[in-house]
């Protein structure tokens, strides 16, 4: 029999797997400027970690999450999304605040398979617990998009919204379900029946019958108490300071229930608009309670996905992660195992060496020199070696040039540096 990845899964080689390491190295270079540590936290949790966060009704918990018993019967789950997790490590250690943390992720969800969309994806993400300051939301905001510009992709849409607090929400909350009942027959199938469960997500929803309705439907910009008002004012002031464009979004409310006041999203304008979302975060002033901390600990944080990052720089050309040619090729005509030992010295000292495992003639490995793209071979054999010379020659000019052993690095640097 012959084993296949699990379905709806896959095997990333380079070089796309070299693109992936490029962005996370970016990332952390990045968000460490502004004080976040790497967070490594287990892949899977309590269930109960990930319902009461997401919300039981969400469709990542009832329909999306690989749930499983362990051999001790314990109810546990695969990691659907980044935030569950540091949050409860945070409450765990009970680390001080703010407490900053960034992590790069698999995360699971049991989804149809279909054109980018994997039952493993990978999450690059960060998280603020412990303050309640529109700065936090506008570092986060400023972090997100400076990332996407200093891998070259700047021809996104950010969209910023606020979904209020548990004192404006509510209200919001009943005029819409008055709204959407009065509506009731006019919505898609699904809604008909569910409308009342979250009517929130029926703004989400891209069926016509929902947007057509939903057109009308009240927003919730209207309805924020003051507190979140001035707090969404302050956001979007930083933003404008910063230069960072962005649209407003009364709609944009997204699929987890513990948002609370502000959330933004980024989309690709390089991406189909089914599949556009790149990343995107929000406010969680209550999530820490919810799992068991301290109350009044507010928290923000924002993830960005792996694949879609890579689609985006596909979609425009850009390679962070490019084919790297060897300096060096070794040629080795002796009759020791000499190249390895050659190699290992050469890498010590920072130039990169390839060489034929299986020695074969002069001809075969020269053509595997060329082949390799190396700026440089090193050609040796016995005599070669008893007279401590060994040839260097210059593959695209053919120009060559003896050196002694002594003197090889130095030479090597020296011809690179002339080259490079
Ligand atoms: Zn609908
Ligand atoms: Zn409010």
């Amino acid at each position: 029999m012959s084993f296949q990845a699990p379905i709806g899964t896959r095997d990333i080689f380079a070089p796309e797997s070299k693109t992936i390491g490029a962005l996370i190295a970016k990332f952390a270079s990045l968000v460490e400027l502004a004080g976040f540590d790497l967070l490594i936290s287990p892949l899977f949790e309590d269930y109960e970690v990930f319902a009461r966060s997401a919300g039981q009704a969400s469709e990542v918990v009832s329909k999306e999450m690989y749930v499983f018993s362990d051999r001790g019967g314990r109810e546990m789950a695969l990691r659907p999304e980044g935030t569950a997790s540091v949050v409860r490590a945070f409450i765990q250690h009970q680390n001080p605040t703010p407490f900053k943390a960034w992590y790069a992720t698999p995360a699971f969800r049991y989804e149809k398979p279909q054109a980018g969309r994997y039952r493993q994806h990978h999450q690059l993400g960060l998280e603020v617990i412990g303050s309640a300051s529109p700065s936090c939301d506008i570092e986060i905001i400023e972090l997100a998009t400076s990332f996407l510009k200093s891998i070259g992709i700047s021809n996104f849409t950010l969209l910023v919204n606020s979904m209020g607090d548990e004192n404006c929400r509510p209200l919001y909350r009943e005029a819409l379900l008055d709204y959407l009942g009065s509506k009731k027959t006019e919505l898609c199938q699904d809604h008909q029946d569910r409308f009342k469960l979250n009517p929130l997500r029926v703004l989400d929803c891209k069926k016509p019958e929902c947007t057509s309705v939903t057109k009308d439907a009240p927003m919730i910009d209207a309805m924020l108490c003051q507190e979140c008002s001035s707090h969404h004012q302050e956001v979007l002031k930083g933003l404008s300071l910063l230069a960072i464009d962005f649209i407003s979004a009364p709609r944009l409310v997204r699929g987890f229930d513990y948002y609370t006041r502000t959330t933004f999203e980024i989309q690709s304008n390089s991406l189909d608009s089914s599949q556009n979302a790149i990343g995107g975060g929000g406010r969680y002033d209550k999530l820490v309670e919810k799992l068991g901390g301290k109350s009044e600990t507010p928290g923000i944080g924002f993830g960005m996905g792996l694949e879609r990052l890579v689609l985006v720089l596909e979609a425009n050309g850009i390679e962070i992660a490019p084919k790297q040619s060897p300096d060096v090729y070794l040629v080795d005509l002796s009759s020791n195992l000499n190249s390895p030992v050659l190699a290992g010295l050469l890498r010590r000292c920072g130039i990169s060496v390839d060489y034929s495992y299986e020695k074969g003639s002069m001809k075969s490995q020269m053509r595997h020199a060329n082949k390799s793209g190396a700026t440089l071979a090193i050609i040796f054999g016995q005599r070669e070696l008893e007279r401590g010379l060994y040839k260097i020659k210059d593959l695209a000019t053919g120009e060559e040039s003896e050196v002694p052993l002594t003197a090889i690095e130095e030479a090597i640097l020296e011809k690179l540096s002339k080259i490079g």
